[in-house]
């Protein structure tokens, strides 16, 4: 760490302490990012960090997405996304109004919208679910046909383990879609001993291949209990970040260095200094879409 690093560290402390803040970061963030947060975690958990936290200021160090649920849950806190470029080309691919108009042709089904989406979309949804509870939100559901937002793959996988009747909303994620069924049978070969953990956003023929189908959060976990020494890491490539640092005696390998996720990459220690300086950006979702969204974001809570 140079010296301007450290000095930078202790700015963002010193600031943090003053406005009361708290640094929630996603697995998927640079290194120096998720050492100076307050908690690392997936989606999941850093919703679930965000509804209990007592601070009043939370600099979500994510993609906007992720920010937007966090003013769902607390909307008295002022929440910051320290790069207003950092979205979800996944959460895109979906609308509001396309969501209604699918709506108006599936009337019985349960709509179910993975987390990787818009405030709007979440207003439009029954309930939430992220890639750590998928298949259990889906089992909870008393209706037999789910619409799955917009995740094809999650909800591919999903249906794989449930017997409900499930339309795929033709969204995906373009870094997991990198990962190739021919990277994980060629690490395989490499590694005959390790074991292969895999995101469910990745295709099918990838998921085919793994030991374990994992969120990140699911990932952490994972590779404290294993005796496995040798794990083949199939998600987006910030995670490697964190096994690392948590397991050191283990060995962690990328399924394919192609996974990156720009948005991911954008906050450095220089923005979030700078968001805590300008109270920048904030993220607020307007009151009438919040209400509703959070109707869809506290079902999940309950189930999860
Ligand atoms: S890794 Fe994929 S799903 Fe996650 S934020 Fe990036 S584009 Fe969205």
């Amino acid at each position: 760490m140079t010296f301007q690093d450290t000095e930078l560290i202790e700015k963002i402390l010193q600031l943090k302490r003053q406005r009361n803040a708290v640094i929630l970061a996603h697995n998927y963030q640079l290194g120096e990012v998720q050492d100076i947060a307050d908690f690392v975690g997936d989606s999941l958990e850093l919703s679930q960090k965000a509804a209990e936290t007592d601070a009043e200021v939370i600099v979500f160090c994510g993609v906007r997405f992720m920010a937007e649920t966090a003013s769902i849950l607390c909307p008295d806190k002022v929440v910051l996304l320290p790069d207003i470029q950092a979205g979800c080309p996944m959460a895109d691919m979906v609308t509001a109004e396309k969501l209604r108009q699918r709506k108006r042709e599936l009337p019985d089904a349960t709509v179910v919208c993975y987390v990787n989406s818009s405030a709007e979309v979440k207003a439009e949804s029954d309930i939430c679910c992220t890639s750590a509870n998928a298949v259990k939100v889906v089992e909870s559901l008393k209706s037999k046909e789910v619409l799955f937002v917009p995740d094809q793959y999650l909800g591919h996988y999903t249906s794989t383990k449930t017997n409900k009747k499930m339309v795929l909303w033709p969204g995906f994620c373009p870094f997991h879609v990198r990962i190739q069924p021919e990277d994980i049978a060629r690490l395989k070969r490499e590694y005959p001993r390790a074991k292969a953990i895999v995101h469910p956003e990745c295709r099918p023929e990838v998921i085919a291949l793994a030991d374990e189908v994992l969120s990140t959060g699911g990932m952490c976990r994972f590779a404290r209990k294993t005796e496995a020494e040798e794990i083949i890491v199939g998600t987006e490539i910030g995670m490697i970040y964190r096994l690392r640092k948590e397991n050191p005696g283990k060995q962690f390998i990328p399924a394919s260095e192609q996974a990156i996720c720009p948005s991911m990459k954008l906050t450095a220690l220089e923005r979030i200094l700078w968001a805590l300086k300008e109270m920048a950006f904030e993220v607020k979702v307007p009151e009438a879409i919040r209400l509703r969204a959070k109707v869809a974001v506290d079902k999940m809570l309950r189930v999860a």
